[in-house]
């Protein structure tokens, strides 16, 4: 049994059931029903004060009359009642509860106030609950099905989670039908507590389940979400399906961002980004479980396909192209093997057609050199029905074999074939009935594995000389807001950007055309000239551009006819003036765009695509959540349009596309680190085949005060500020910073070389070498809620020399720490500094007091704590351990 909170929730030896009844038709009688017909071992209390048995149980008036504190509380009692009866659980100790009753939040405000009253009470008494308005929850394998659903639930590895009761009643009766089985199987409801974040905190340690499906309809919140999400699929295979594709926007946009940029491109960002594989149909969602009903998974996105006809191996391979996923090349070796064992006239290539009148034996023979072949990922078989072929003895020996990669099955045709299938679900094979799906099938878990790389991922910090300037960036949008104007000017949206080392072209503004063509012989002709006002946020669109204007007439002129143009087309605008810039003249240039919009549950998200003037039109955007880095960059690109415009076409050479990602990442900064960013356009930027420069900027801001920094975006950031180098007494200089994925060698270095008495002192056990969860565990941390630094120093290579970190406990305000000094670096004052560095973190993220325990004859750790004014005092259980606790911060 796992200590997680919600173990109690999903593994209960005992359950009451408030509101259970002999009706059929009730809530409460169906969940009563469900729990003894699924085969549950634990003990069953039912509770209704107007029966003394129901379905040869014993019922009980109310829950003290159990005389016993079960585990788990089902309540299926009208809403009017919950209060009471959760403050009952409360009483007699009960810390889990499904509430599956319907009449909260849903119904307006009494049924808001009810769902608080809950709520209070649940926090008073600690009760973790799942609901309202749920179906319920189950955990087939210990047989316990606590839901209202008519179907049973078959143990499996799949573990189902959605917000629509419904969705999940019709999941199930596929499942049962399909003999897809699940591990666990949680309506949420409306999650008036345990939300998605926790229930997938659960499953990601949850050793039954290898695989999770989310049905998903709405988020209130997305930083738990994310950071849960992201720890699951470095795990375990995420896939979601979400509804409300189509859903408008949810507020009027004043930038071409906002107009582009709609809430289910944020959400598919989100997911993406975490890692999550994202299906739109049900019937997907449902090929999906079929292939995740084995454990198989793939660790390369290269296919092999049998075949025993030629028109279904080139559909399949047609089909892989588009969903990306690489045609496996033959080795020489594998070649030669399937020489041995297919006739002289098999196409010698993949897909692997085995002739039609191949048997059993040809089909098992070339499976098995497939499943060998080390340059193959998966394998998809197709059959279908000739006449010298009998489907069922193939599936036979196809079920003979234990594969050790993803094997899919497609025996085509219906009713020669129906036996095949019922064969391949029974021994959770995958099996489809369209080359189609399956290929889509096995696309799900190269995605998968492709995601790994992405969710590795973090923001590096910049060269020192780049670092930009936040305080001036700052300055410029304080002065906006207290002139309470939320639209930036150009000439201020541009300065925010050189602020962050964006190239632009340099503007100013004349209030006549004298000084315009002042402002132009200063900045040096060819110029262009633009209406400058807070209301005109389109401004070729009112005439208000004019370009490569070369001589002082042209510079008058145009500044006339702009002055003109804007008063016929927009009367009532105020203008400020007319801006002047330099006209920008990259070689080869492209036209592009980059935006940031701020959605209401992901925070900031960066858009890039094609720019200029019709950019609505094109509508070509793609769109990702900061921080980004140039692999995030680089992909963000690589999902449009004009990606392929950056490449070498016609007389243009490539365009510099390094260039563009360190633009990229440089927006990504100023999002994390300018949380008064509302929406931006950058459109265009110019990009040539040599450099970038911005030659329109719009931004939109918003007052706001940070709850802590980067409380503002759903991922936090790499934490570069906390880097810093320091020197030891004896000159030995010793760099600092916050750990990152990439640092997994560098820590299993670390860790393996300690002492056994160093790794006693530091995990509570010894081992030779660290696993690779825990290495994950270690590296892969999720900012928000852990930190670690991390103490290095040069010699000859890079060496890890002592680790300190801190993990924020369920309260939010405090924190358990640990810290590990390499043996013969130990009485040096490392431990010391990152235990003060770790402190200040604490501090800074609001933290008020930290936590520890140590050995008690870890003396030196001891000594240490008592210097850093830990108080340290005896363990209430274990006398081998000290609990030593301090105040960072006093609340
Ligand atoms: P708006 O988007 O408000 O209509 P812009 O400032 O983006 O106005 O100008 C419209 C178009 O004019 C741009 O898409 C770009 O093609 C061109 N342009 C604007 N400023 C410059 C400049 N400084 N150098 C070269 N081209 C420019
Ligand atoms: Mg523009």
């Amino acid at each position: 049994m796992s200590n997680h909170i919600l173990e109690p929730l999903f593994n209960p030896r005992s359950i009451a059931i408030f509101g259970a009844s002999n009706r059929e038709n009730s809530v409460g009688g169906q969940v009563l029903q469900n729990v003894l017909k699924s085969g549950y071992e634990g003990t069953v209390l039912p509770i209704n004060p107007k029966h003394e048995e129901l379905l040869g149980l014993k019922a009980f008036p109310d829950l003290k009359a159990t005389e016993t504190t079960p585990d788990l509380a089902v309540i299926a009692t009208p809403a009017p009642t919950v209060p009471n009866i959760l403050q009952q659980c409360g009483q007699s100790g009960v810390r889990s509860a499904v509430i599956l009753t319907a009449g909260f939040r849903e119904v307006g405000n009494a049924g808001k106030r009810l769902e608080q009253q809950v709520l209070d009470i649940a926090h008073t008494y600690g009760i973790r609950f799942i609901g309202p308005n749920c179906v319920g929850i189950m955990s087939p394998h210990i047989g316990l099905n606590a839901t209202f659903s008519r179907n049973q639930g078959i143990p499996g590895n799949i573990a189902l989670v959605s917000q629509s009761g419904a969705i999940c009643t019709a999941i199930l009766d596929w499942a049962e039908a399909n003999s897809i089985g699940f591990s666990r199987v949680i309506s949420t409801g409306i999650a008036a507590d345990t939300d998605f974040g926790e229930v997938l905190d659960y499953l990601v340690q949850d050793t039954k389940t290898d695989s999770i499906l989310l049905y998903i309809e709405g988020l209130h919140e997305s930083r738990n979400f994310m950071s849960a999400l992201r720890k699951a699929s470095r795990v375990k295979p995420v896939i979601a399906i979400k509804a409300g594709r189509h859903a408008a926007g949810s507020k009027a946009a004043m930038s071409h961002t906002g107009a582009l940029v709609g809430m289910d491109d944020v959400f598919d960002a989100a997911l993406r980004r975490a890692g999550v594989v994202r299906v739109l149909t049900t019937t997907q969602l449902f090929d999906a479980a079929r292939i995740l009903t084995s454990r198989r998974r793939a660790h390369g996105g290269r296919l092999a396909i049998i075949t025993n006809a030629g028109g279904p191996g080139v559909l399949a391979t047609d089909l892989a192209a588009d969903r990306h996923i690489e045609m496996a090349e033959l080795s020489q070796q594998t070649l030669d093997r399937l020489n041995e064992v297919l006739p002289a006239t098999w196409p010698k290539a993949n897909p692997i057609d085995i002739i039609g009148d191949a048997g059993p034996d040809r089909y098992r023979q070339a499976l098995e050199i497939c499943l060998e072949a080390p340059e193959i990922d998966g394998v998809l078989v197709v059959l279908t029905p000739q006449a010298m072929t009998d489907p069922h003895t193939v599936a036979e020996a196809m079920v003979q074999l234990d594969p050790k990669k993803p094997l899919i099955t497609c025996w085509m045709g219906e009713s020669l074939v129906e036996s095949s299938r019922d064969l391949f679900s029974k021994h959770h094979i995958p099996t489809y009935t369209s080359p189609e799906a399956a290929i889509e099938a096995f696309s799900y878990l190269a995605t998968h594995h492709a995601n790994q790389k992405l969710l590795r991922q973090t923001a590096e910090a910049m060269p020192l000389e780049e670092t930009p300037d936040v305080e001036r960036a700052q300055m410029i949008i304080e002065g906006a807001l207290q002139e309470r104007r939320k639209v930036l000017t150009e000439m201020e949206s541009k300065a925010l950007l050189s602020a962050f080392r964006i190239p632009i072209t340099p503007t100013m503004t004349a209030h006549s055309a004298q000084e315009a063509l002042l402002l132009a012989s200063e900045l040096g002709f060819p110029v262009v000239l633009k209406v400058h006002s807070q209301e005109i946020s389109h401004k070729s669109d009112v005439g208000g551009v004019k370009l490569n204007l070369k001589t002082a007439q042209e510079v008058r002129s145009a500044y006339n006819e702009i002055l003109e143009n804007v008063k016929r087309f927009r009367p009532e605008a105020k203008i400020d003036g007319v801006s002047v810039q330099p006209m920008a003249m990259l070689p080869h240039t492209r036209e592009l765009m980059i935006g940031v919009l701020r959605d209401d549950v992901f925070g900031p998200v960066i858009s890039f695509g094609g720019g200029g003037t019709a950019v609505e039109v094109f509508r070509d955007r793609a769109v990702s959540l900061p921080p980004l880095n140039q692999k995030l960059a680089e992909d963000l690109i690589a999902q449009t349009k004009v990606a392929r415009m950056l490449k070498q076409f016609r007389n243009f050479p490539e365009a510099d596309v390094e260039t563009l990602k360190q633009v990229l990442c440089r927006v990504s900064e100023m999002v994390c680190e300018l949380p008064w960013i509302e929406e931006m356009d950058i459109n265009p930027l110019m990009l040539g085949s040599d450099g970038v420069r911005a030659v329109d900027a719009r931004v939109v801001v918003r007052s706001f005060v940070e709850s802590h920094r980067y409380s503002h975006m759903a991922i936090h950031p790499y934490p570069a500020h906390y880097a810093k180098d320091w020197q030891l007494t004896d000159g030995t200089l010793v760099h600092i910073r916050p750990i990152r994925p990439e640092d997994a060698e560098l820590e299993r270095e670390f860790v393996n070389s300690l002492s056994e008495q160093a790794k006693l002192f530091r995990f509570g056990q010894t081992f030779k070498q660290i696993s690779a969860s825990m290495l994950e565990r270690f590296t892969q941390i999720d900012y928000d809620t852990e930190m670690a630094f991390i103490a290095l120093i040069r010699n000859g290579k890079e060496v890890e020399i002592g680790v300190v970190r801190y993990i924020i406990q369920p309260d939010g305000r405090s924190c358990e720490f640990g810290l590990a000094i390499a043996d013969e670096w130990q009485g040096r004052g490392v431990g010391h500094k990152l235990m003060s560095e770790l402190m200040a973190a604490a501090k800074e993220r609001g933290l008020q007091h930290m936590i520890g325990e140590v050995r008690s004859d870890n003396y030196p750790m001891l000594k240490l704590m008592e210097s850093l004014e830990f108080s340290i005092r005896n363990h209430p259980e274990d006398p081998a351990i000290r609990l030593v606790e301090r105040q960072v911060s006093r609340g």
